[in-house]
């Protein structure tokens, strides 16, 4: 097949490529990625805005609680153990609903690292987003892959230390904006804002923005690529998620080899000659400084870009798109022994095509069986369970919480007229941001009487206690039984405890204990 125009062979070195790489730690060789362009960096960019957005903005949100509970739409308030999400509010005691969101996060890693391999490194993951961050802003300065590589073989002169000198200083200003961001989460942000500024911050909210601003500078600006190969445990787990249905950046060598950088010469003199023209566009655009033609490698992070570039190539020389592309292992495989005559012969890529030059149809592609198995099914099953569980309990929650404790010493008390009492520390809890009147009594107890110190009793023997918005109220209660109405057995009856605004109400069951009950 005869090439539309002619490729330019990139000088490019994949500083990671396989065939060099240590087996243990190797210093890092500088990369210097290309500006890549096509439908996945326009995804990544999409990506990229949607999370920072998020980090960066949502502590500015206000949520109008009324007057009795903070504005902020997401706060994790530790001085007041209580987590703000929007209209829920977490007390500690419900913590198990930040681990169930916790395990859905983990299957949700689980679900699409089987499905669509590492797409949470290579798009979402902080690492890779703030990398990609820092590198718009040193291409921003620098320009693009040469002018950077031209300028890091320069010597220093005014010109490189000014260019050197701004580029640092942005990633520094963004690696504290970053630690900010972290500490606004956990107090009112404009009030903390102007401490911050002011001097008056806890000492906690500097030393968290120094070692966030620290972590991000070092690991978005000079590590980058390191930070995943070297100190991140994903790669090593997905390896046990991935299977051979799961979807990852493959170089299709079935197509692409024998690779030729002379294939319109190669092909005339009757060579076999491949797709890949061994360009390097999809080498000077990898991150990882790796060569995905060297096959699956721990240093991807399936960003894709090599399949942008390679498309661009594609599409000038007017083949086929998807000489890189996202593909299982089990489709591969078909190809590849379809190219290669099950095994038998070395590849040749007129195996693949028809008389015309077009790719044959029998060759396999991605289809919805790649995300429809049993263990994609299982993933989700489970993810939407715990979810419904969850969103299940948030909306029947209770706002209302009692407990009763009996005092302990003395169990009871004989007053003089005979009759038997008893005391009790009644709490109660009111889980919202509104304040509450409960009516209080009891039921079950022939002929007692109650006393609650501090509150006078109604007409009816109930009384009214008014409990603080997102309080507890702790009262003291004592229940009284005349004489000849107590029996030689413990007796049981419950406090009733009824919202006068709501439809609230909670029981809670205690025992009354005699002379005769105790022996
Ligand atoms: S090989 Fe391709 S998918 Fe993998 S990290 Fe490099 S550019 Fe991204
Ligand atoms: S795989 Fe594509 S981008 Fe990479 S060298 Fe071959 S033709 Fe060029």
């Amino acid at each position: 097949m005869l090439e539309k125009m002619d490729i330019e062979r990139l000088d490019a070195e994949a500083v990671n490529s396989q065939k060099q790489r240590q087996v243990l730690y190797a210093p890092r060789k500088k990369i210097f990625p290309k500006r890549a362009s096509g439908g996945f960096r326009r995804f990544k960019w999409l990506v990229m805005a949607i999370t920072l957005g998020i980090y960066y903005l949502v502590p500015w949100l206000r949520w109008d609680r009324g007057g009795y509970a903070p504005d902020q739409a997401v706060l994790i308030d530790i001085a007041n153990r209580r987590f703000y999400f929007f209209f829920i509010e977490i007390w500690p005691q419900e913590f198990f609903y930040v681990a169930g969101l916790l395990v859905m996060a983990g299957l949700g890693l689980f679900l699409l690292t089987s499905t669509v391999g590492r797409a949470w490194c290579g798009y979402t993951c902080p690492q890779t987003v703030w990398v990609d961050l820092f590198l718009v802003v040193e291409r921003a300065i620098e320009g693009d892959r040469n002018s950077r590589i031209k300028l890091d073989k320069e010597p220093y002169s005014l010109r490189k230390l000014m260019l050197r000198t701004a580029k640092h200083a942005i990633w520094l200003l963004i690696a504290v904006a970053t630690g900010g961001a972290w500490i606004f989460y956990f107090a009112d942000a404009p009030t903390l804002l102007v401490d911050v500024f002011t001097g008056q911050a806890a000492f906690v909210a500097y030393s968290t923005i120094a070692f966030l601003t620290a972590t991000t500078y070092v690991f978005g600006g000079l590590m980058r690529e390191q930070v995943c190969t070297y100190m991140c445990p994903w790669p090593r787990i997905q390896a046990a998620m991935l299977d051979e249905a799961s979807l990852t950046v493959t170089y299709n060598d079935w197509r692409g080899e024998p690779r030729s950088r002379h294939a319109k010469k190669s092909a005339a003199q009757g060579a076999v000659v491949g797709d890949c023209v061994d360009c390097n566009a999809c080498v000077v655009v990898c991150p990882m400084g790796i060569d995905i033609r060297d096959g699956q490698q721990l240093e991807c992070i399936t960003c894709a870009l090599c399949i942008d570039a390679c498309d661009g190539v594609m599409d000038k020389l007017g083949r086929e798109r998807g000489l890189i592309s996202y593909t299982t292992l089990n489709d591969y495989n078909a190809n590849m022994a379809l190219a290669t005559a099950g095994g038998t012969q070395p590849i040749d890529p007129a195996r693949v095509r028809t008389a015309d030059g077009k790719l044959a149809a029998t060759l396999r592609h991605i289809s919805l069986a790649s995300f429809l198995r049993l263990r994609t099914l299982l993933y989700a099953a489970l993810w939407s369970l715990i979810g419904v569980g969850l969103v299940y309990a948030l909306v029947t929650r209770e706002r209302l919480d009692v407990n009763v404790l009996h005092d302990r010493n003395p169990q009871f008390v004989m007053l003089s007229d005979g009759s038997v009492r008893n005391g009790y520390t009644l709490k109660i809890l009111n889980m919202i941001a509104k304040p509450r009147v409960m009516a209080v009594r009891i039921e079950g107890l022939p002929q007692s009487s109650v006393a609650i110190a501090g509150i006078e009793a109604r007409s009816d023997g109930s009384f009214l206690v008014p409990v603080e918005p997102d309080r507890l109220r702790s009262l003291k209660v004592f229940v009284t039984q005349p004489r000849h109405a107590s029996t030689d057995q413990v007796q049981t009856f419950r406090f009733v405890i009824e919202d006068t605004q709501g439809p609230e109400t909670k029981t809670h069951t205690a025992t009354f204990q005699t002379p005769g009950s105790s022996k």
